[in-house]
């Protein structure tokens, strides 16, 4: 394990904590000129003095680096560090998380095969299964997010791969992990889970069944909302088969964002209990507010799937999403009054950010999509950043009153 790797010659006396992986995985050198920090590697090529060691490397006999499509110094540690996250076999990245996605779909089906999801996957997942795959001859199945019963029957029907997302976006309903994965397994499919609203701080779904794992690291990982990324997460078979297709269609990430990502992921620990905090506190802030209808939040006793989040997480995560009294005209007079929230698509970061389903998680659906989806349009997405909790309720009571 690569924690371990950044001290190497005093191994630890047991595994790493999750916090110690954040700052050292992925971390070991040696690095050019001893640097301390792992280099961005910007360099399209690698060049070698002479044929047979540079046929050694592209053999694969000895390790380094021949043209970055395929592999890079630093995206490597960015592989590494996430791997070590989710303790891991193997883990690739990708330019985005849904590139890494597509990337994971495109690779393990073929036409004829039969995919089982829910209603409310992230939006860009959502259009890969209602628009791209069946182009491709793949059906996708999608059952009512959270209704159990109904995903182990269409399960049982025969599938090659469930695709699950927990605690979703942006209705943050919990799905049994464990229970799915068992149930997909006893039809020999595929289990793959997008961990990214969770993160590997909160829920580790390889512990649970799961054989893959897949991150928008543009969230909650990278964490500062100043680079794309995705990341695959696995078994080393399998992991192997996805960093083909992605050496080969090219959605590789670049070593810039690579460094921006793993700069973010040291503070990782942090970042996501401070969040966990805060969004907890939020939330029963605003259950008891006149002007809030419902508030969606699995740290909440009132959520109907807290019983299984307190199973399979070790913390609630930084999002919370909340419904409006008084319809969409309510949404548009709130948003613009909050202070310390960018009204913005994305989440996860270290600044507060907050918007409706229609400009974030499912920009790319119609409002009949959204509908069908079970996502109300008075709905707010709260993502709580790293700012003193005070000033966050303060700012939230202000704009709703
Ligand atoms: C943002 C997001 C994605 C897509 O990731 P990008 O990096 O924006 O491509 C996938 N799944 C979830 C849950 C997300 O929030």
């Amino acid at each position: 394990m690569a924690a371990e790797e950044g001290l190497r010659d005093r191994p630890p006396a047991a595994p790493p904590g999750l916090a110690t992986r954040a700052v050292w995985a992925g971390e070991a050198g040696p690095h050019w000129q001893n640097a301390a920090q792992v280099p961005i590697v910007e360099s399209a090529t690698f060049a070698y003095p002479d044929l047979e060691s540079w046929l050694a490397v592209a053999q694969g006999r000895r390790p380094g680096h021949i043209y970055s499509r395929n592999t890079n110094p630093t995206v490597a540690a960015f592989e590494e560090k996430v791997r070590a996250l989710e303790a891991a076999a193997a883990a690739t990245s990708f330019a985005s998380g849904m590139a890494a996605i597509a990337g994971v779909l495109f690779t393990l089906l073929s036409p004829g095969d039969r995919v089982v999801s829910i209603h409310d996957t992230y939006g860009g997942t959502n259009k890969l299964f209602v628009e791209f795959l069946p182009r491709f001859g793949i059906e996708a199945a999608l059952v009512p997010t959270a209704d159990h019963a109904a995903l182990e029957a269409e399960i049982a029907r025969g599938c090659r791969l469930v695709y699950l997302e927990s605690p979703t976006n942006p209705a943050l309903a919990v799905l049994d992990l464990a229970r799915l994965a068992a149930a997909g397994r006893r039809q020999g499919a595929w289990v793959v889970v997008d961990n990214t609203f969770a993160t590997p701080i909160n829920q580790q779904p390889l512990a649970l069944g799961a054989h893959l794992v897949i991150h928008s690291a543009t969230k909650f990982l990278g964490g500062h909302a100043d680079a794309l990324g995705g990341a695959v997460c696995g078994e080393a078979e399998l992991v192997a088969r996805i960093f083909h297709w992605r050496e080969i269609t090219g959605a590789c990430l670049d070593p810039l964002a690579a460094f921006l990502l793993l700069r973010g992921i040291k503070t990782l620990a942090l970042r996501v209990e401070r969040q966990n905090q805060t969004a907890l506190a939020l939330a029963r802030e605003l259950a008891a507010h006149p002007r809030v209808a419902r508030v969606l939040y699995p740290g909440l006793a009132s959520h109907p799937g807290h019983e299984i989040a307190r199973r399979q997480m070790r913390g609630f995560g930084g999002v919370l999403s909340f419904v409006l009294r008084g319809g969409w005209a309510a949404v548009e007079r709130f948003l613009p009054r909050l202070r310390y929230a960018r009204l913005a698509a994305n989440l996860g970061a270290v600044e507060t950010t907050a918007g409706p389903p229609a400009t974030t998680s499912h920009v790319e659906s119609t409002p009949a999509e959204r509908a069908a989806s079970g996502i109300p349009e008075a709905l707010v997405r709260y993502s709580a950043g790293i700012e003193d909790p005070a000033d966050l309720l303060a700012d939230l009571r202000q704009a709703l009153d």
